[in-house]
């Protein structure tokens, strides 16, 4: 299906006489392949925003990417490129261009579920903040744990979850024991939660218009040494 949706964005550079960027989508599905390149495009942009870069030519953008110009221009141009011919990106405009398309332009409220050696880890993490996540609520059933503060949030009881709608939290981090991983899920789902970050070992069954996302660093390990080198 063909879906045009249009807004123009006006080149803000030194080059203000080159042509206005057109921005509209032209496919309704886009790759998934392309979705999950958007964050390392995005990161590296911030990198280069952080270095001061104001622009960045296509071939120079992916040399820092690590990836062949031609995948980040096909990727781009789903949504119907955003480079200006001969002058390349707007480091800035671009990256507000991919935290919209990644629906990360405004802020996300975020529960985590499970404040044990992982949980703890998260939310000590200060990386969430610059993709526009905030973790406002951390649950556990442990009595010795609920009351307790970590990094300014108050641990609060599992069974307070059904209230993350009216504190309109749509999005979840699952980091409990794998065994309590799918009634935690049923309970967020009960609770309205749109997308979950899955770190329990186990697939967790949840309706279709909820997205999950399990993340097992151990199965990732675990494919490392088909690549390696075989030793003699
Ligand atoms: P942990 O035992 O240190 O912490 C688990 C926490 O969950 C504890 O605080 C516990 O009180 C709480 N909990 C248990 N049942 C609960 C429930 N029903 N409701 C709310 N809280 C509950 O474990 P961990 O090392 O932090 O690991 C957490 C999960 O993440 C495990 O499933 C583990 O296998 C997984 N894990 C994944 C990765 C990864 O790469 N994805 C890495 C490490 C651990």
């Amino acid at each position: 299906m063909i879906l045009y949706t249009t807004t123009f964005t006006t080149c803000e550079c030194e080059h203000k006489q080159h042509e206005t960027v057109v921005y509209f989508m032209r496919y309704h599905r886009i790759p998934n392949e392309t979705v999950r390149r958007l964050p390392i495009y995005l990161r590296g942009l911030l990198s280069l925003r952080e270095e001061g870069r104001k622009s960045i030519s296509s071939r120079n953008l992916a040399e820092f990417l690590g990836y062949n110009p031609w995948q980040i221009r096909k990727d781009f141009s789903y949504f119907g490129g955003f480079g200006t011919r001969g002058i390349g990106y707007d480091v800035e405009k671009l990256i507000k261009q991919v935290k919209k398309i990644l629906k990360i332009d405004t802020v996300h409220k975020v529960a985590l579920v499970g404040v044990g050696n992982l949980g703890l880890a998260v939310l000590a993490y200060p990386g969430f903040k610059m993709y526009g996540f905030d973790i406002v609520a951390a649950f556990d059933s442990n009595p010795e744990k609920i009351g307790k503060k970590v990094t300014n949030i108050e641990i609060e009881d599992v069974s307070n979850l059904w209230m993350l709608k009216k504190r309109k939290i749509d999005l979840a981090i699952i980091a409990v024991p794998r065994e309590a991983a799918q009634k935690i899920a049923d309970a967020l789902v009960k609770a309205s939660i749109k997308g979950i970050l899955n770190f329990s070992p186990c697939r967790i069954a949840v309706p279709k218009k909820v997205k999950v996302i399990t993340i097992d660093i151990a199965m990732d390990l675990a494919r490392l040494p088909y690549y390696m080198p075989a030793s003699h």
